[in-house]
């Protein structure tokens, strides 16, 4: 299945494996605490095929795959199609026409005859009108297959397989021309889209073709016709554009979810029930399973058997946010407390007393859910049943009404059996040369002062009972006594940094209320005390054993806060060399870039996880820092990483401190253990996200907090039954910041059919692109790039032509249909490819790709959506009475004007985009200058003004802030100056500087969808 081709087929020799997080299957053992009873494992999910994989490869021919890069896992991946249509069941349109559907459908009818480079949109034809429940599109119209004339590819090419030269050539289009070549298309009426063509004009296209003859296979074929990078703009005379209004948009998926479900209460008492959309208002009221909040399926309809599954590729995958905060409009989370008894479970599976318990017996006995083991009720806990057979407390109990509730935990969930020490915070400041100099040190000392009164507390506590500790260092540490009954803190200093020790128990660690004009004094001497260093080289590694050695002496968990700004070069355990090398973008050892440099690291993360340290690291760089290593201890232990590349304080100071408070006031868990049990027949079998992992079923995170979610992938060992559906509970054990223990549930029903059609139509983009995204972010550090971006594009057309095979309408080959819960799949799935982490490209550096694979490994599916497809709106022209956002456009620059002014924002950051001929008033109102040559590009807000545009332009800001999980740095773009190249780079339906458009991405994938049925 497509998944193994990320799992198994990637997972060989890799760092992660090695870490044991992403290579739990090696066995396909039960659940580790009860063995006897739960359904036996087929043999076929038993026999690893291939060394190093454990994970069986799914019969297939290869037939999809000619490329000679792959393995052979991935060759494998797809089977063929088991039957083909006859000519006569899939007649070609005459004619457009509105294709019939299904109830559920959208159908593209996405005539193909314009695919040929130049003549693509020559016919537009508008869309007819669809009826209520089924959209046909006439976007193009197309002659058979076999007439689409590729204009560079040779007519023997194989069947084009993988990202192809909009991709696979990234690294060939000349960077002289890139400054220059990308001032960006005016409007399309202006017809100026041919501009691009100098780019990539017919010579360009001769020298990719000559470049990658010699490849092993299948690059420039890829893309027969439409895809040389250009291809849609270098035809020769203006030619009408494809109607961009015409295929599926985001905006108005939206949008619509939001005019049907916004507002509105979703009750969770349905099994199998689709959630609104991410992006959607709505108040959640649990009856019975989690909010979509907290978990959010791939699909709410799970195949019944593994053939299903494989046959329709669709990964079975649940997004989980165990923390996830709770809208104060909604209940707050009961907490269970059963005493010295502790919660109640199952005997066999230890499933959690949870609403999929069945009552029996009068009541004396209840039969599991998930393993259907009949348990002896305990006494304390009868109560009797009413005539439908449920307890006649079930409302009185969460435990029995709610998908989520929590329990305290007795000693027997602690270490030791003990119940834990409160948890610890430790600052710890590099002050060498650079961060003394930008004035980073003094910046964070400042700070702390005041954001100390601030962390984070158990509800209803009156203070925080964290403690607080404070090292500085740069090649060597300082720890800092701030004990209460100090008139002043005592620095000691450690420079034996290979063998790090505490150098004091006593006074370290303490409460900040108690030391508060200790840690006062301290925090104003810190920056005085270096001011003078001329010590510009740090050590890195021995920083975090320090700090796991600090909590362990403490015998508590915590959190480190690093503010670090090179790379540790320093003679010491962990030091790192510069290993960026830009030569391997767009080759095989590519990946190496990604790779973490193991040993001392790995042994960290270990070490890390075992004491329930969580590592943040604020990165200050002026230049390459091996993120991929460095960020590496904060992936394993559920931190978060964040950099400021050339810091200065007057411009990033204030973006970096939003982050640095958000960070220390988020509400956080230490040294968690997750499980995610299943009922029978399927099972989880791989987890991605900030996390660790020593075996194939406990997810250990050192931290969780609120934004961090891991995404847990499910296989079939069995086949599912449509009564009792697939039940799923998560079950999160940690220490709360009041070093309280508990055990947070979370209980999922989903739907079961062996009706692909039904799958198919509860299907949810947004998680299932969290679950690909995360997927290949995993694979890319032990695949090539290209074929990591392969195999996005195979799963995909892979998908859409089950779909089309087994659940659409028959209609004309040359029709793209498109189940209607998936309609904008292919948009998402070419921004992911576009998305920096899977491209390699001259503006970004390694450590920014590095970064952006760590942090979207452990996002929830709101943040995946608002990365994958940023929001543009326009607010030249809001509407200053209502309080609602202003509505998104599409996320192209055929949406800017001219005389425009737009908002973007991805969860990271924010841009302000001016049109050239944006009003004066508008300039005038929101930065109080007369004209758009006056605005600055170098401000990072905009100022405070008392007029009505700026107070509102301010509101939808901070609005917009609220919503996401870090604070986001805005920029001001001015168009066709400074940040404009950036900035389009986030317009994810246009083709960018290193990918293929919205438009022509459908087609490709249209194409190999009419490969896969013929
Ligand atoms: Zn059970």
């Amino acid at each position: 299945m497509s998944q193994q081709g990320f799992v198994a087929g990637f997972s060989q020799g890799g760092y992660s494996s090695a870490y044991g997080a992403s290579n739990p299957q090696t066995h396909y053992g039960h659940f580790a605490v009860p063995p006897q009873g739960v359904a036996p494992t087929p043999a076929t999910f038993k026999t690893p095929t291939s060394p190093g994989s454990g994970m069986p490869l799914p019969p297939g021919t290869g037939q999809f795959m000619t490329n000679g890069l792959h393995n052979g896992t991935s060759e494998q991946r797809f089977p063929p199609p088991t039957s083909v249509p006859s000519p006569s069941a899939y007649p070609l349109p005459t004619g457009p026409r509105l294709a019939a559907a299904p109830a559920s459908t959208q159908q593209l009818t996405n005539q193909m005859g314009g695919m040929q480079i130049g003549g693509y949109g020559q016919s537009l034809l508008q869309a007819p009108q669809p009826p209520m429940s089924s959209v046909a599109l006439q976007t193009m119209s197309s002659p058979p297959l076999g007439h689409v004339q590729p204009l560079q590819a040779p007519p023997t090419c194989p069947p084009p397989m993988g990202v192809g030269p909009a991709m696979g050539t990234m690294g060939t289009v000349p960077p002289m021309g890139m400054p220059g070549s990308f001032p960006g298309p005016p409007p399309p009426s202006s017809g100026t889209l041919q501009q691009l063509s100098g780019l990539c004009g017919p010579q360009e296209l001769l020298h990719q073709q000559g470049g990658y003859g010699g490849q092993p296979a299948g690059s420039l074929p890829g893309f027969p016709g439409a895809f040389p990078p250009g291809a849609a703009q270098m035809a020769g005379p203006p030619q009408k554009k494809l109607d961009p209004d015409s295929i599926p948009s985001t905006t108005q998926v939206i949008e619509d979810d939001q005019a049907k479900r916004g507002g509105q209460i979703y009750t969770t008492n349905l099994r199998g029930q689709v959630p609104p959309l991410v992006t959607t208002d709505f108040v959640v009221q649990d009856q019975g399973n989690a909010s979509p909040r907290v978990m959010r399926s791939t699909v709410y309809s799970f195949p019944c058997t593994a053939d299903l599954a494989k046959q329709c590729q669709v990964p079975l995958a649940v997004t989980i946010k165990p923390l996830a905060l709770i809208p104060k409009n909604e209940t707050p989370l009961y907490t269970v407390d059963h005493g010295e008894a502790g919660p109640i479970r199952c005997n066999r599976c230890k499933a959690y007393m949870c609403p999929y318990m069945h009552f029996i017996d009068g009541g004396r006995r209840y039969q599991c859910g998930f393993c259907s083991c009949v348990n002896e009720v305990p006494t304390f806990y009868f109560q009797h049943l009413d005539h439908v057979g449920r307890r006649v407390d079930a409302y009185q109990r969460p435990e029995l009404s709610l998908g989520s509730y929590e329990f305290i935990a007795t000693p027997e969930y602690c270490k030791d059996k003990k119940p834990p020490n409160p948890p610890a915070f430790i600052f710890m400041i590099d002050v060498s040369y650079s961060n003394i100099k930008s004035g980073l040190v003094r910046l964070v000392c400042n700070e702390l002062k005041g954001l100390l009164e601030r962390l984070p507390r158990e509800e209803g506590a009156e203070s925080s009972v964290v403690r607080v500790g404070f090292v500085t260092y740069n090649k060597i540490l300082h720890f800092y006594n701030v004990k209460s009954t100090l008139a002043q803190p005592q620095m000691m200093v450690v420079s034996d940094v290979a063998e790090m020790f505490l150098p004091l128990l006593d006074g370290f660690l303490v409460s900040f209320q108690e030391s508060r004009s200790v840690i006062s004094s301290l925090l104003d001497q810190i920056p005085d005390m270096f001011a003078d260093t001329g010590e510009s080289e740090t050590v890195f590694a021995p920083v975090i054993q320090a700090g796991v050695e600090a909590l362990r002496a403490a015998e508590c968990s915590g959190k480190l806060f690093i503010f670090h700004s090179s790379i540790p070069t320093a003679e010491a355990p962990g030091n790192l060399k510069n290993r960026d090398d830009r030569k391997l973008f767009n080759t095989e050892k590519e990946k190496t870039l990604f790779q973490p440099q193991k040993g001392v690291y790995e042994q960290l993360c270990k070490d890390c996880v075992t004491s329930g340290c969580c590592v943040d690291l604020f990165l200050f760089p002026s230049q390459y820092v091996d993120v991929a290593t460095m960020g590496s201890v904060s992936m394993h232990t559920g931190g978060s990483v964040y950099k400021y590349n050339n810091f200065q304080v007057d411009i990033d100071g204030e973006h970096f401190l939003r982050d640095l408070r958000r960070d220390v006031e988020k509400p956080v868990g230490f040294d968690a253990i997750m499980r995610v049990r299943t009922s029978t027949g399927f099972r989880a079998t791989d987890f991605y996200g900030a996390l660790h992992m020593n075996n194939t079923t406990d997810v250990e995170m050192a931290g969780v907090d609120c934004h961090k979610a891991v995404t847990v992938e499910f296989k079939h060992d069995d086949k599912l039954s449509e009564d009792t559906g697939a039940l799923i509970q998560c079950a999160l054990l940690y220490t709360s910041v009041g070093g309280q223990r508990r055990l947070r549930i979370h209980n999922l029903g989903l739907n079961c059919s062996s009706q692909l059609a039904e799958l198919f139509k509860s299907c949810e983009t947004d998680t299932l692109i969290n679950f690909f995204a995360k997927s290949a972010y995993r694979a890319m550090v032990n695949q090539p790039l290209k074929t990591v971006r392969e195999i996005l594009v195979n799963q995909t057309a892979h998908m859409l032509a089950c779909y089309r095979k087994h659940c659409a309408s028959p209609s004309a080959v040359s029709q793209l249909i498109l189940p209607d819960a998936m309609k904008v799949l292919p948009l998402y799935m070419n921004s992911l490819m576009k998305s920096a982490a899977l491209v390699g490209s001259p503006e970004l550096s390694t450590d920014d790709r590095a970064l952006h694979r760590i942090t979207v490994t452990s996002m929830g599916v709101e943040e995946t959506q608002a990365l994958l497809y940023p929001r543009l709106m326009p607010v030249y022209s809001m509407d200053m009475v209502s309080d609602t956002l202003p509505p998104a456009v599409r996320c192209s620059e055929e949406r800017l004007s001219d005389s425009g002014a737009f908002l973007l924002e991805d969860g990271r950051r924010m841009f302000l985009w001016l049109g050239q001929s944006c009003s004066p008033e508008f300039i005038q109102g929101v930065f109080n200058v007369p004209s758009f040559t006056h605005v600055s590009p170098d401000m990072t807000s905009i100022p405070e003004l008392d007029n009505p545009l700026s107070k509102k332009l301010r509101t939808v800001m901070e609005r917009i802030s609220q919503q996401r999980a870090q604070a986001m740095k805005l920029l001001i773009v001015k168009h066709k100056e400074k940040s404009d190249m950036l900035f389009r780079q986030y317009l994810v339906e246009d083709k960018g500087l290193h990918g293929v458009s919205y438009m022509d991405f459908l087609c490709h994938v249209h194409r190999e969808i009419r490969q896969l049925l013929t």
